[in-house]
């Protein structure tokens, strides 16, 4: 074949552990539910920037810190993250990888985040945490979409390494990782019931 492929966008999507995941689900449920009813400055911040939905964001963004359940869902992240950055052929120069940010998104039918990525942070991700059936996935954006000044769109069946966005399926108890400046979106949630998922930053350091 005269050709390769190079300048990979690299995914990562893995169950957070191989057991236990609808117990850990079902406290991190309650726990982010407690937290948007105590999280006042989240949910006027919400109102404003996040409509129809809850984050804490702008308000409580390093839960890691805050609660022990968050604390022990950093610890089962950081392994993932560790991997991820190994997987990259990362070399992190002895340095490790912390969790910088962790918050919780809630969406209820009509939320939707639109396009965006995640600054000052290497590797960022989403972990998943009530996904009801139908639930709008996690879409990705090609990073040199910009950059396509003239270039014919894609076949309707062109392999998948070469479209220009993927969505994967919101699945509870998965980890969803990737480069941080990598844009992407949540559509708009048509289903009943809430979506609940877990967003979190780690820097190199
Ligand atoms: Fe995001």
């Amino acid at each position: 074949m005269p050709t390769r492929a190079w300048f990979s966008t690299y995914l990562y999507c893995e169950p957070l552990q191989a057991r236990g995941l609808e117990r850990l689900n079902l406290e991190l449920a309650d726990e982010c539910a407690r937290l948007r009813d105590f999280d006042d400055a989240g949910r006027r911040w919400s109102a404003q920037n996040y409509p129809g939905g809850y984050t804490s964001y702008a308000s409580m963004n390093a839960l890691h810190g805050f609660s022990s359940t968050f604390a022990a869902l950093e610890r089962k992240l950081t392994r993932h993250v560790k991997a991820f950055a190994r997987s990259l052929d990362m070399d992190l120069r002895g340095r490790t990888v912390t969790m910088t940010d962790c918050w919780v998104n809630i969406m209820p039918p009509t939320a939707a985040h639109s396009m965006h990525l995640h600054p000052l942070s290497f590797i960022s991700g989403t972990y998943y945490v009530v996904t009801p059936p139908g639930c709008p996935g996690l879409k990705f954006e090609d990073p040199r979409l910009s950059s396509l000044m003239a270039a014919p769109p894609k076949r309707a069946d062109a392999r998948d390494a070469n479209r220009t966005h993927v969505t994967y399926p919101a699945v509870a108890g998965n980890v969803i990782l990737f480069e941080s400046w990598l844009r992407h979106e949540v559509a708009q949630n048509r289903v009943e019931g809430e979506r609940i998922s877990i967003s979190f930053n780690y820097a190199w350091s």
